[in-house]
């Protein structure tokens, strides 16, 4: 089959690669119909990601059919269709019986490359990297799918595959973040950034409750988007002297009552780069992105609180004492999206919230590489490119 696979800094090809087969009896292996690409994925092109090896098939957000299943699969059918959250669940230990997927005890066969430096592992993740699981990813033509009746949802008949796809990450990030948040009626909630992640932040938070949803960038397009599609008011932090201030004066001069940093995103899963070398090129990737997360600790009112879906690894001039002083709560995951995924497909269903508008540039596998150096760039207002392999 063909598959997008990684060779090195700034270089994909398609590959031609063997289809993959049932390992353990609780797989299924899927027809891939739509992949998408997120910021964390061009880290890896950037090649500032470790334990990626040469050969390695990228893409951890898809939608697929079902092409077969082991024989222990019990829920899941060859035919259906269905979405599958990036972060592979096991359904049995206890952090998947908390409802905590991402933590996943069971998933990660390379658990020892994630210890020294998080004291812990996470659970594994397609397309990834070797430290969180090696599996291989989404832009391909078919991908193995392990415990497959905790991992695979079935996509309603109503809803299209673009409209599934973005269950598999953006969403379900986007969605905890504003859940984290406790929204009460009245509440203004500002989201750092207005990419996939960020926009799904502002239209769930919009969709809570919250009286006033800010969303801050400098894309047109993007802050189009949150104006359009996900109920915010818009900051083009470019165009203003201080984006705190400017929240101050948006907010009575009180702060947003919560503050969702949605920029480190993309950044997802590097944790564990600092240890390795292009420790220097991490730490300028970190100085910028700690902009974003210091803005919002001192925007944030008193008693309020800072929900990070962007993933940090080190970062210098970290103000803890402005959350002490302000007393405020930090909340903070990777997506747990199998809690998630069956709330908001039945959303989707009942026409509550469609994220098909971050679909905005649609490829084939072929084109993969012309893909990410657009995604990149963000070309032509690109907010999330689709693969149909
Ligand atoms: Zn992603
Ligand atoms: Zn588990």
């Amino acid at each position: 089959m063909r598959a997008l696979c990684w060779h090195g800094t700034d270089d994909l090809r398609v590959d031609s690669v063997p289809r993959p087969s049932l390992v353990n009896p609780k797989d299924a292996v899927v027809r891939v119909t739509a992949s998408t690409a997120c910021g964390s994925d061009l880290h890896i092109v950037d090649g500032y990601v470790p334990t990626m090896r040469e050969g390695d098939v990228l893409g951890h957000e898809f939608v697929g059919e079902v092409a077969e299943t082991g024989e222990a699969v019990e829920g899941v059918e060859a035919g259906q269709r269905v979405v599958v959250p990036s972060f592979i669940g096991c359904g049995a230990c206890a952090y998947c019986q908390d409802d905590l997927w991402s933590l996943c005890d069971n998933t990660n066969p390379n658990a020892e490359m994630q210890e020294p430096i998080l004291g812990d592992s996470t659970a594994g993740i397609y397309g990834y990297t070797h430290a969180f699981g090696g599996y291989a990813g989404s832009h391909a033509e078919y991908i193995r799918v392990p415990h497959a009746d905790e991992n695979c949802f079935e996509v309603p008949d109503e809803l299209d595959d673009t409209q599934a796809l973005f269950a598999s990450d953006a969403w379900p990030t986007g969605y905890m973040g504003a859940d984290f948040c406790d929204i009460e009626d009245g509440d203004t909630v500002a989201v750092w950034g207005c990419g996939g992640v960020g926009l799904m932040a502002q239209h769930s938070a919009s969709l809570m409750g919250a009286e006033q949803v800010i969303g801050i960038d400098r894309f047109p397009e993007r802050l189009n988007a949150a104006r359009e599609h996900a109920g915010a008011e818009t900051i083009d932090y470019t165009e203003v002297d201080s984006v705190v201030k400017r929240l101050d004066a948006m907010t009575g001069g009180r702060g947003p009552d919560a503050c969702i940093d949605a920029v480190g995103m993309e950044a997802h899963g590097t944790g564990v780069t600092h240890a390795y070398d292009r420790a220097k090129q991490q730490f300028g990737l970190h100085t910028d992105r700690g902009e974003a997360l210091r803005q919002a600790m001192v925007a944030c009112r008193k008693g309020g609180t800072l929900s990070i879906l962007g993933v940090y690894g080190l970062m210098d001039k970290f103000p803890i004492g402005v959350l002490i002083n302000k007393g405020i709560t930090v909340r903070t995951a990777q997506q747990h999206g199998q809690r998630y995924v069956p709330d908001l497909l039945d959303l989707a269903v009942e026409g509550e919230m469609d994220p098909s508008y971050l679909a905005t540039h649609e490829f084939a596998l072929e084109d993969g590489p012309e893909a990410y150096r657009m995604f990149r760039e963000k070309e032509d207002g690109m907010i999330r490119p689709v693969f149909r392999p």
